[in-house]
């Protein structure tokens, strides 16, 4: 795998916990892979918290507080994995078979940690559309995304078309 593209994941996942989002295929699929389990809503309180400060600063590329406090709360285990032979050497950064919490903590500080610093190129933006707070992930190639789905897309070009339309009459 691409280390773009796992760096992407580890960051979606992040953004989704923060959104609210119910869990995602992509959420579902990386669980089983590493044997964790799905954590209690009680569970996240205090690390929901701590995750949207360290996304909210990634997003802007600093301050760079928030991303240390989740480095320091959840340390990076770095390994090596290929899931028994099974799949392509890849980075993990927390035992597989962790606690969710400690697990989600670990992977996804290391995932910000590598956003803030630019490299791989993975950003996280604030959707446009108006009335949405939503973020997202932006891992495309020249990173010109700038809605959280294809709803708050449409949805504003419609909006732009009735605004043309109504400035011509
Ligand atoms: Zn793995
Ligand atoms: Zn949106």
């Amino acid at each position: 795998m691409r280390y773009v593209d796992y760096i992407g994941n580890l960051t979606r996942l992040a953004v989704e916990i923060v959104n609210g989002d119910e869990p995602s295929e992509l959420r579902r699929a990386m669980f089983d892979q590493h044997r964790i389990a799905e954590p209690e809503p009680e569970q996240l309180g205090a690390f929901v918290a701590l995750l949207t400060d360290a996304v909210r600063a990634a997003s802007h590329g600093g301050p760079l507080g928030p991303v240390n406090a989740l480095l320091e709360q959840y340390p990076p285990l770095i390994r090596v994995d290929d899931h028994d032979g099974e799949g392509a050497p890849h980075l993990h950064f927390a035992p597989n078979g962790e606690d969710p919490v400690s697990w989600l903590g670990r992977s996804c500080a290391a995932a910000l940690a590598h956003v803030t610093c630019g490299d791989p190129a993975v950003t996280i933006g604030r959707c446009h559309a108006a009335d949405c707070e939503r973020l997202y992930v932006d891992d495309s190639r020249n990173r010109t995304r700038r809605f959280c789905s294809n709803a708050c897309a449409s949805r504003t070009t419609v909006a732009a078309h009735r605004a043309r339309r109504r400035a011509a009459n």
